[in-house]
């Protein structure tokens, strides 16, 4: 059968720092998987975090993918725009009574193995403030990804009530990203391995809404070291926009493309990547070291 929905794909930054050579895989491979299904390409900043957020970041990225010419479709979506409607699900999640009101401490839960057990979910006189847990009907612990085929997640993880609104007022990712895949009609995600897990939770949030949810592809991560994933927060270099032909053919070697010979226009390089995408050659490892 011939597929007919068109593509449409997306990348989700948060801005607490510059992109890295990490974040550069997840934009490029993004990029050039919607780009060689002549799909969209979105771009999202989630910026609802601001504790965690670098002043003047969405800029950086923005003006970094202009330079790596990863040119974008549409306007830039930021998640900061977007907490009414993020509040508006949640008032109607507690109405319909798919989500209550929690006050365990973090010190109660891992008493309790280190996995929420649902308790303030079946107080018969329930909280009234607090986080916001979902009640998590589904418990999706098996789901099909695009290149590692099927994967399973902990089973306890899985079946967890999760948070999707924090006691500090701040709205809980899993919920926004859910609830912007939904709204900018993603149809295939692809982004870092690290998000595996989650993936779970979210396909049960995308079922308790009654939405069909996106493929998912998730690529692997580089790493400094095994388990560490080159991230802002270990404060992993900035890709060079100055010259960015080398860290284009590094993360084009990375996600098991051919280089390219550098032009100097990254736009040729980039039509040239698009064209010869193999998604099969793509690793399926979740982690790759690598080789400082
Ligand atoms: N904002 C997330 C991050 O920067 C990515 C979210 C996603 O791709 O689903 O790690």
């Amino acid at each position: 059968m011939v597929n007919s929905t068109p593509y449409i794909g997306r990348f989700a930054p948060s801005p607490s720092g510059p992109l890295h050579f990490g974040s550069l895989i997840a934009a490029l491979g993004s990029f050039l998987r919607a780009r060689s299904m002549n799909g969209q390409w979105l771009l999202r900043i989630e910026d609802i975090d601001p504790p965690r957020e670098i002043a003047g970041a969405s800029d950086q990225i923005l003006s970094t993918l202009a330079a790596y010419g990863l040119h974008w479709d549409g306007s830039v979506l930021y998640q900061s725009q977007r907490l009414e409607v993020y509040q508006q699900q949640i008032t109607q999640l507690l109405g319909t009574d798919n989500a209550y009101y929690c006050q365990c401490t973090r010190k109660e839960i891992k008493a309790m193995g280190g996995s929420y057990d649902g308790r303030c979910g079946r107080l018969t006189q329930p909280h009234k403030v607090g986080a916001i847990r979902i009640r998590n009907h589904y418990g999706v612990a098996q789901f099909r990804d695009q290149i590692k085929g099927s994967i399973t997640v902990n089973s306890q993880f899985a079946a967890e009530d999760f948070i999707i609104k924090r006691s500090d007022g701040l709205y809980a990712y899993q919920l926004a990203v859910v609830l912007d895949d939904i709204h900018q009609q993603i149809t295939e995600v692809v982004r870092g391995s690290d998000l595996l897990e989650p993936t779970c939770r979210q396909e049960s949030l995308f079922k308790l809404l009654k939405q069909p949810n996106p493929d998912w592809l998730h690529l692997p991560l580089a790493c400094a070291e095994k388990g560490r994933k080159l991230s802002k927060q270990n404060h992993a270099a900035a890709i060079d926009v100055v010259k960015p032909q080398a860290s284009i053919n590094a993360a084009l070697a990375f996600l098991g493309q051919a280089e390219l010979p550098p032009e100097t226009q990254v736009s040729k390089m980039l039509e040239q990547a698009i064209s010869q995408f193999d998604l099969s050659k793509v690793p399926r490892q979740s982690e790759i070291l690598l080789v400082p």
